[in-house]
């Protein structure tokens, strides 16, 4: 029997908790308000800034979008950022990836104070995970380790992870490493990947490429959490061939409705992290 890992009772709890602090923010006069930048225009982008704008409306929290010229350059983009930075009703700011060609993601993220960067991926939020110290972390590394949260899984549990980037892989090696999990982080030029996964009861996939991971990757201990979104034809898969793994392995997630609801989800909750933490700052 395998188990599906679905996140949005997941998602669910974390609303339902969500909406009773923003309703405690409010009774303050405090308005949680998020910040989305987008540079040019991108179908894909707008898609989930719609959803996004559609969950704060959910739990009471603002959110605002603004498209800058797909052609802003990286000093005035950097000074864009800056203004928005500096208003006191913004709690939290978000720069949509992916920016055109022109700009660095990061270079651009650096420009958030800390203290607003709910995405998690100034130096300051992706040290301070190194240092046992978690405040916004990356939602989608944040997004696993809630599932995992789940399983009740033991101390010194092996993980894999297939993904070494600075969204997915690095900060979540050292987010279940403070989970008390044995990590290994596995790349496009890791020798035998199979049989290293096969070793490990828990495997996450971040690869982007659509049913890469097949029962050659697994066993009937594997858990399986699945974060790639693969666009094909018109739907989404995941980097596991689900239909493959189903039945297989001891736990899996479901793409679309495993890893992405919770996603959204703890975007918001960063937002009101932030927020918290900006009026307990003004309190003195
Ligand atoms: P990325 O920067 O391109 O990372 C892909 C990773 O996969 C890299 O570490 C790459 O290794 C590795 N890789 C590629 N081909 C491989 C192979 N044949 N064998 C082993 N490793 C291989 O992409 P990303 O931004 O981290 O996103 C990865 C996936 O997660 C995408 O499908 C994306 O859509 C999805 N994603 C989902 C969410 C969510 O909320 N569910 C959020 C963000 C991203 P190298 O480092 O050696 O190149």
């Amino acid at each position: 029997m395998t188990e599906i890992l679905n996140g949005t009772p997941i998602a669910d709890r974390v609303i339902a908790s969500l909406k009773t602090r923003v309703e405690e923010l409010k009774r303050h006069d405090i308005e949680p308000h998020l910040f989305l930048v987008q540079v040019g225009r991108n179908e894909a982008v707008e898609t989930y800034v719609r959803a996004k704008i559609r969950r704060g409306a959910k739990i009471g929290i603002r959110v605002s979008h603004q498209i800058l010229d797909e052609n802003i350059t990286y000093d005035d983009l950097k000074e864009e950022i800056a203004r928005i930075a500096r208003r006191d009703d913004v709690n939290g700011i978000m720069i949509e990836n992916p920016l055109p060609k022109h700009l660095d993601f990061f270079k651009a993220v650096e420009n958030i104070p800390y203290y607003k960067d709910v995405d998690g991926m100034t130096p300051t939020n992706q040290g301070m995970i190194n240092l046992r110290n978690e405040f916004l972390t990356p939602a989608t590394a944040a997004s696993v380790t809630e599932i995992l949260q789940g399983m009740n899984l033991p101390a010194g549990t092996t993980a894999l992870i297939i993904n070494r980037s600075p969204v997915v892989g690095r900060p979540l090696a050292m987010m279940l490493l403070n989970r008390d999990y044995t990590v290994t982080v596995c790349h496009s030029k890791t020798k035998d990947i199979k049989s290293l996964s096969r070793n490990s009861e828990v495997l996450v996939t971040a690869v982007g490429v659509p049913n890469f991971i097949d029962r050659s990757f697994v066993t009937e201990n594997s858990i399986v959490v699945d974060v790639g979104i693969n666009p094909v034809q018109d739907t989404i898969r995941g980097d596991a061939n689900y239909e493959d793994l189903f039945g297989y392995v001891r736990a899996i997630t479901p793409v679309p409705g495993g890893v992405g609801p919770i996603t959204a989800t703890l975007i918001m909750e960063n937002t009101v992290r932030a927020t918290e933490f900006q009026s307990t700052l003004s309190k003195g």
